[in-house]
């Protein structure tokens, strides 16, 4: 799967609906300081997902929507949509119909958030383990922020092991197995209860 096009709109400084076209190769951002260089990454790490505040240099998730300037009135709303070439058909089976994927995240203020693949409503999770399972998404280490590669030099060895194992594709059956367990003691939990039962009307 590979990215051709972001739009943003509302989306921190990015007020305007402002269309960003991803050619093939190495893509840089090159601009003055304070132009919104580092708000395009964290648009792109948001759509895929991305629920951490702080990731997005905020203190809650509303942040991200443009506040207003003294010349102009906040925004209600911020919505980022990432368009995906599936020509190869890589895209998880759930989506895998169609050549190009639009993937659309939309927070509106005290609304939260939602996520749309076309013109399907889906949820977090599904977008999250669609970028997963494509070796990329918000924590991709194909997303280099500043400061990270000193980050990376001065890393413990198991937090170097998860970006490997980013790269290698299998954050997704990490993020499975963690659900896998949570049903199971959830599943223990109601079987000890019904023990319990069992035990007051013997
Ligand atoms: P540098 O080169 O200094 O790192 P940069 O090009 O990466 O800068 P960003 O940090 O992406 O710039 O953008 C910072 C700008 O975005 C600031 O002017 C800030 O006021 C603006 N900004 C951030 N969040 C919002 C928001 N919610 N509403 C409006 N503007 C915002």
């Amino acid at each position: 799967m590979r990215f051709t096009r972001l739009r943003l709109n509302g989306f921190k400084s990015f007020v305007d609906p402002t269309d960003l076209i991803i050619a093939d190769g190495l893509t840089g951002v090159v601009g003055p300081n304070g132009c919104g260089k580092s708000n395009l990454l964290e648009a792109l790490r948001w759509v895929m997902g991305e629920n951490r505040p702080t990731a997005m240099r905020g203190g809650g998730m509303e942040d991200v929507i443009f506040a207003g300037t003294a010349t102009r009135p906040a925004r209600n709303f911020a919505e980022v949509a990432l368009i995906v070439d599936n020509a190869e058909r890589l895209a998880p089976a759930a989506f895998n119909d169609a050549d190009q994927l639009d993937i659309v995240r939309r927070i509106t203020r005290d609304a939260g958030s939602a996520y749309k693949v076309g013109t399907r409503d889906v949820r977090a999770r599904d977008v999250q383990m669609l970028f997963a399972d494509a070796s990329t998404g918000s924590q991709s280490p194909a997303l280099v922020r500043q400061g990270q590669i000193s980050e990376l030099i001065n890393a413990r060895p198991t937090s170097r092991r998860r970006i490997l194992e980013e790269a290698a594709g299998i954050s997704g059956l990490y993020q499975r197995r963690h659900e896998a367990e949570l049903k199971l003691r959830g599943a223990e939990q109601n079987l000890g209860r019904v023990d319990d039962v069992v035990a007051q009307l013997a």
